[in-house]
């Protein structure tokens, strides 16, 4: 030790050492200074560039120190020796700071760093030592040689530990200090036992470079350092100017987006744009350094999702978050694994808001599945559940029953309110219909005015039977259009499983069966389904089919039933009455495909059909002979009845106060006010308007006042047992006097015998009609009564006409 300070103060210059100790710490602080920039960007320049300065330095202050090594020995390098040193010594320090930069975070890689450093000081030393050239025998001690090596050692060991920890200026200063104490320590520990005995001369190879020759070197290897030092700041500045620019951009590119993008370190949050705070829904400042997978989610499996999604682009994963305020929003999350800037691992992470993706793709699921018009499932969404509902049934012996639903009367409102009204009724049914089951049932609507439920309740057919008698009140309820007050009613035909089919198709099938069955019996009606309606079905989907064949086949016909005076038996006009003959089906009486005419809307062209017949048949009549044609209230509610009655009479010719119209009271009960505009537009042409049927429906007082009605007809049902019935007498008789206080003509219907006729007479009624007068008569047969009728009348009783023998068969009725 006393050697190693007498060296220093007795054996050197002080002024040299300061300066060694200047040049020493130059290069330290100048190659931490660049060796702790490699752990950023371009390792490689920074390692050879902090190498550069370390090696120069250690070169420049031994030589410098050896420069004011007092000695008279002359002094001299050899230059080989002498730039070996300089290019073995910078090759050493830059492996060790490669070795350390590599992998800074882990201690026991900078310490073998560390040393591979220290090792480089020793060889830069001993190839000094062994280029030097003095006249005289170079001596050192071997302890204090082991010494120095141990202490450079050391003191690489040690900048390599403290100097590169972490990324901070307390950790550089450590590291300079480190190399400084290897360097300073080393040389003059080493040289401290130096002796130079000049009495036993070495031969002196060559000259070499003296020593004092070599202070200009040195400068330049101070310059070399402060220039590396400085190119590197230059270098170094540009670099952080690169990439502030280059954050700048990437923020301002992550920010522009609606994704949300995060940089995670240890699965912590280190870096993120603006958009991540937002979807995540938390200041930006708040989500800093906190674990990234506590914001996404609490579930533990879409925990371990979103995990594998942020190391692997090819498995994006999709969940909820569910944010501080309450809302939630549908992500998708894709994340890749990359390199932060202190070289560790980290990842990059967007999170993608798809909410309005996933609830397009949720509308158009819906719309594919679901009717439009009322949100309802729509038959293809039905058929797929009651599927289901099947097979559980099946497996469970569950039952349950499948109810199909058809309005009745839509058509009409539709026609005469418009599509939209007829829109917003089907969506109020729709509701009524939704509320009217339950959770469990399912209801669809299958299309126009008919939906179908698949009731899951147990004990049927109690279930549907009651549920059936609910939707009946439900529906029948009136309905608030935008310009008028509606009510409809609902036939339903109900399928139960088991016994009523296998499959579903099969059970909504014969649930319409029996809803057709339920319309068929009036309307308004449940049906449960009975193999039987099958057949019936077919049948009356045949006669659908015949009725249109033989409209177009023109074989329908009209017949004319004659109406005479009570008093007088005087001839008064004829009822016009429809026949269809059919040669597959044989004569088909009106009752029975008159109000299927009027469901398909045939009713239409076979009303116009008969209205022309009529008005030119009744042409060939005497003039004083009126012709009454029936009209279906469905007729009614189609625009252009009017039209048609004004072309039928231009187009025969017949004067309208010939013609006569029979309408029924269920024609008033609905839209009254369009029907007596109707009516009203109708007897301005002169045509005279009758209420037939009289008593067999509502039978109100009011609406024989509301409107004024030129003929009131009684029901034949009154005449049937008038005889026998004193009720039926008296309705007849209080009819007869109310039709005569409004002025009204009375006529009684279905009179089959003389009896009958005379009482009618005695209650004064003013005309008959009835097959004691005549049936039905084909047009040549009606005009065989018109001329036949006055002879055969003349005794003032009424005998029955028949046709004359070979004429028409007997007409059906
Ligand atoms: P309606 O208007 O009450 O016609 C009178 C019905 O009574 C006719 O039956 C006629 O044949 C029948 N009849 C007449 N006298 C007697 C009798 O003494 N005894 C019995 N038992 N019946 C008698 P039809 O021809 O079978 O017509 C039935 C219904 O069909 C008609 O009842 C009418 O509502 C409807 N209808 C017939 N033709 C037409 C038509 O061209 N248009 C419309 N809309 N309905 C029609
Ligand atoms: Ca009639
Ligand atoms: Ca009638």
């Amino acid at each position: 030790m006393q050697d190693i300070v007498l060296s220093i103060t007795r054996d050197h210059d002080p002024g040299y050492v300061l300066l060694a100790v200047v040049i020493c710490a130059l290069g330290s602080v100048t190659t931490m200074l660049l060796a702790g920039r490699a752990q950023s960007h371009h390792r490689a320049v920074w390692v050879i560039l902090s190498g550069v300065c370390l090696g120069a330095g250690m070169w420049a202050t031994h030589l410098i120190a050896m420069v004011g090594y007092r000695s008279d020995v002359p002094m001299a390098y050899t230059p080989v020796l002498l730039s070996m040193a300089l290019v073995f010594g910078t090759l050493l320090t830059q492996l060790g700071l490669a070795v350390i930069t590599r992998a800074p975070h882990v201690a026991l890689v900078r310490m073998a760093g560390g040393a591979l450093v220290g090792l480089g000081a020793i060889a830069l030393h001993s190839l000094l030592m062994g280029a030097l050239i003095t006249p005289g025998q170079v001596e050192q001690q071997p302890a204090l040689i082991t010494l120095a090596v141990l202490l450079a050692l050391t003191g690489g060991v040690f900048a390599g530990y403290f100097g590169f920890a972490r990324n901070r200026a307390v950790d550089r200063v450590a590291g300079a200090l480190s190399l400084m104490v290897m360097v300073i320590g080393l040389h003059f520990v080493a040289t401290g036992g130096l002796t130079i005995d000049p009495t036993t001369p070495l031969p002196v190879h060559g000259t070499g470079v003296a020593r004092n020759a070599l202070t200009l070197p040195v400068v330049f290897a101070v310059f070399a350092i402060l220039a590396t030092g400085a190119t590197s700041a230059l270098f170094d500045a540009r670099m952080a100017r690169r990439t502030a620019e280059a954050a700048e951009r990437f923020r301002v590119l992550t920010n522009s987006t609606f994704e949300g993008i995060l940089i995670l370190r240890d699965g912590r949050i280190v870096d993120h744009n603006a958009a991540a705070g937002t979807l995540i829904g938390v200041p930006s400042e708040q989500i800093l350094d906190t674990p990234f997978l506590d914001w996404i989610t609490d579930d533990d499996r879409d925990r371990q999702s979103v995990a594998n999604a942020l190391t692997d682009p090819d498995q994006p994963c999709q969940t909820r978050i569910d944010r501080p305020d309450g809302t939630s929003l549908d992500v998708e999350i894709a994340g890749r694994q990359m390199a932060l800037h202190d070289g560790r691992p980290g990842q990059v992470v967007a999170v993608r808001d798809i909410t309005a993706r996933r609830k397009s793709e949720e509308r158009i699921r819906f719309l594919a599945t679901h009717d439009a018009l009322t949100d309802l499932p729509n038959r293809r969404l039905f058929m797929e559940l009651a599927d289901k509902v099947l097979a559980q049934a099946r497996r469970s012996g569950a039952h349950f029953a499948v109810m199909v639903l058809d309005l009745d009367g839509f058509k009409i409102i539709n026609d005469t309110h418009g599509h939209d009204a007829g829109d917003s009724l089907i969506q109020a049914m729709a509701r009524r219909i939704s509320t009217a089951v339950r959770d469990s049932d399912v209801v669809a609507r299958l299309g126009g005015d008919e939906f179908v439920i698949l009731q899951t309740a147990t004990t049927q057919p109690t279930n549907a039977l009651s549920l059936s008698r609910r939707l009946m009140d439900e529906v029948a309820r009136p309905v608030r259009l935008a310009d008028a007050e509606v009510s409809v009613g609902v036939s339903i035909g109900i399928a139960l499983y088991p016994g009523d089919g296998e499959r579903v198709d099969e059970l909504v099938r014969n649930a319409d069966t029996a809803m057709y069955r339920a319309k068929a019996d009036g309307k308004g009606a449940y049906r449960f389904f009975e193999p039987a309606m099958d057949a019936e079905l077919e049948a009356r989907r045949r006669l659908e089919g015949r009725m249109r064949a033989a409209l177009s086949d023109g074989l329908f016909t009209v017949h004319y039933q004659p109406l005479v005076a009570c008093e007088t038996g005087r001839l008064l006009g004829f009822e016009a009455l429809l026949r269809w003959n059919d040669p597959e089906l044989g004569p088909v009486p009106p009752g029975d495909f008159i109000p299927v005419a009027e469901e398909i809307g045939l009713i239409v062209p076979l009303g116009d059909l008969v209205l022309q017949t009529a008005c030119r048949d009744a042409t060939s009549w005497p003039g004083h002979l009126r012709v009454a044609v029936n009209l279906s209230p469905v007729q009614f509610r189609r625009p252009g009845l009017v039209a048609a009655v004004e072309r039928a009479l231009e187009e025969s010719g017949l004067p309208g106060s010939r013609l006569e119209l029979e309408i029924t009271e269920s024609l008033l009960i609905q839209d009254k006010d369009n029907v007596l505009r109707v009516l009203d537009a109708l007897k301005a042409r002169g045509i005279r308007i009758a209420m037939d049927d009289f008593g067999t429906g509502y039978s109100s007082l009011s609406y024989l006042q509301s409107f004024p009605f030129d003929k009131l007809k009684i029901d034949r049902v009154f005449v049937r047992n008038i005889q026998s019935n004193d009720g039926d007498a008296a309705i007849v008789r209080a009819v007869a006097a109310m039709g005569r206080s409004l002025n009204m003509d009375v006529v009684a219907e279905g009179v089959e015998t003389g009896p009958q006729a005379e009482i009618l007479r005695k209650l004064h009624c003013d005309a008959l009609q009835g097959f004691l007068i005549a049936r039905p008569l084909a047009p040549p047969d009606a005009l065989a009564f018109i001329e036949t009728w006055p002879k055969r009348s003349a005794n003032g009783t009424l005998p029955p006409f028949e046709p004359p023998p070979g004429g028409r068969p007997a007409a059906p009725h």
